[in-house]
């Protein structure tokens, strides 16, 4: 076991950057002792995975990565937290299964995905992570080492699914992965020249295809602005596909931090991909090329200048309709905010976790560098998205406010009692905790 001296560290954002202490090992029962928080690879991009400012110890989990054991025939698997989801695709994708749920990045560990409960491509045919975890061994603030499930402890189990490290540390996670008829990906991209044509194209997707993604372009004006590329994607036929395994990518790392984008840029980089993608495209894919496509570039949070960046991710309710959506467009043209990325998603059905994050509607992921304005343009869109009925991703946030929050979340209450049922003194904090839920540093 190891323990870093108190430096200054941050999330995948690069913002905030937090003053505690790190602790490694491989025996999550002894590092998680007296650890106000567990962080894993550090992938969430805000404030989630930072110990409140001072001289907490946060457990970093990714020693303990050791697969406990798995049974080819049903595809359940128990892994220690610390497991990466890179690791877990080396280790199934030869025996025929697959992660049922796969966030943008492969590096992240297990425990970071059912805290987060993340949802990825297939959300609108799989759901969140949380939907196929079957039990949780974890630690709880008084010391205790429990199994959680939907038969032991219910309660805690759901509101631990999506709970960001704040009932408990989740030391081993029992889950069942799916089977699936190769590693590799059919996939097919098309562009298309205005939001209405890409959000009709990803709808219509969701019917056939158990992985879609839209990326839109908010650099362009009048009518092609959201004009962008849909990708979507299928499990490739063994006939279609490569003999051999899928090997790892090349990958390449921004070496320094760059300076700042800026709004030029960001606008030519959008202008690019645009028109750097053929009309329609059709193939076989890489995995690591379709799920995980920001993972070639290492370190890429550093292109974003000296003050890091934010993700903004909310969700807009289906009955909200296009216009809701329009509406963010607007409000980050008419602060002069234009992203480097946007990417839409189409969300099912609500998680099973009590605060996560997805729910029937249109999901918005929105990247930009960090400036003087960013704090007014969040509390602008959350302004919107709270009064549509939406709600923000805590995951990638570092800026909503507490009454923003609490107005999104009408399942808060619930969450924040069963949260003081099981740690009443608020032992188990982060600087996210403190935030938005009041938490004492
Ligand atoms: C490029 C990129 C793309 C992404 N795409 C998606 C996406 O498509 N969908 C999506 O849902 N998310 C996405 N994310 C966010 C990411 O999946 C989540 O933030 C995930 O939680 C990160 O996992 P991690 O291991 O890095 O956890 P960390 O960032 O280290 O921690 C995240 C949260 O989990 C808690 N935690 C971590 N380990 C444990 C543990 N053992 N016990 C208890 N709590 C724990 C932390 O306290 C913190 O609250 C993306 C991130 C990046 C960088």
């Amino acid at each position: 076991m190891s323990e870093t001296p108190v430096t200054h560290f941050s999330g995948w954002g690069r913002y905030p950057r937090i003053a505690g202490r790190q602790r490694y090992g491989e025996n999550l029962e002894r590092i998680t002792k007296g650890a106000v928080l567990s962080r894993g690879l550090g992938r969430s991009y805000g404030d989630a995975s930072l110990p409140p400012a001072g001289d907490h110890v946060v457990a970093v989990t990714t020693r303990a990565d050791r697969v406990l054991s798995f049974d080819r025939d049903t595809g359940v698997m128990r892994a220690e937290a610390g497991l990466s989801l890179a690791e877990l695709n080396r280790l199934c994708w030869p025996l025929g299964w697959c992660p049922p749920s796969s966030p943008g990045t492969q590096s992240v560990t297990l425990g970071g995905m059912v805290a987060a409960d993340v949802h990825g491509k297939s959300h609108h045919s799989e759901g969140c992570f949380g939907a196929h975890v079957l039990a949780l061994r974890m630690r709880v603030a008084d010391g205790r080492i429990l199994d959680v499930s939907d038969d032991s402890e219910p309660e805690l189990f759901r509101a631990t699914l999506g709970g960001l490290g704040l009932t408990g540390h989740v030391l081993e996670v029992t889950f069942r992965l799916r089977p699936t008829t190769s590693p590799w990906i059919e996939a097919e991209s098309e562009r298309y020249d205005d939001l209405d044509a890409l959000l009709d194209a990803l709808a219509g997707a969701s019917l056939d295809w158990p992985y879609t993604v839209a990326w839109a372009d908010l650099s362009s004006r009048g009518k092609s602005r959201g004009r962008g590329i849909l990708d979507r994607g299928r499990a490739a036929d063994p006939k279609d596909a490569p003999r051999s395994l899928p090997v790892p990518r090349r990958t390449f790392t921004v070496p320094v931090v760059c300076p700042a984008l800026s709004e030029l840029t960001i606008r030519s980089l959008n202008f690019a991909r645009f028109w750097g993608r053929p009309q329609r495209r059709l193939g076989i894919a890489h995995p690591e090329s379709f799920f995980y496509p920001l993972d070639v570039v290492g370190r890429f949070n550093r292109l974003y200048g000296r003050r890091g960046f934010t993700q903004y991710q909310a969700v807009l309710p289906a009955r909200s309709g296009r216009a809701a959506c329009v509406k963010v467009f607007d409000i980050l043209d008419r602060m002069k905010a234009t992203p480097l990325l946007c990417v839409l998603k189409d969300f099912r059905n609500e998680g099973k976790g009590m605060l996560s994050f997805p729910m029937h509607g249109l999901s918005l992921a929105i990247d930009r560098p960090m400036c003087d304005h960013t704090q007014a343009v969040v509390d602008a869109m959350n302004d919107h998205v709270a009064a549509e009925g939406g709600r923000v991703y805590l995951a990638k946030d570092a800026l909503t406010r507490p009454e923003h929050f609490h107005a999104m979340e009408p399942r808060l209450d619930n969450w924040l009692r069963v949260r003081r049922i099981w740690d009443p003194d608020s032992v188990l904090k982060s600087a996210l905790s403190v935030r938005l839920f009041g938490d004492a540093r």
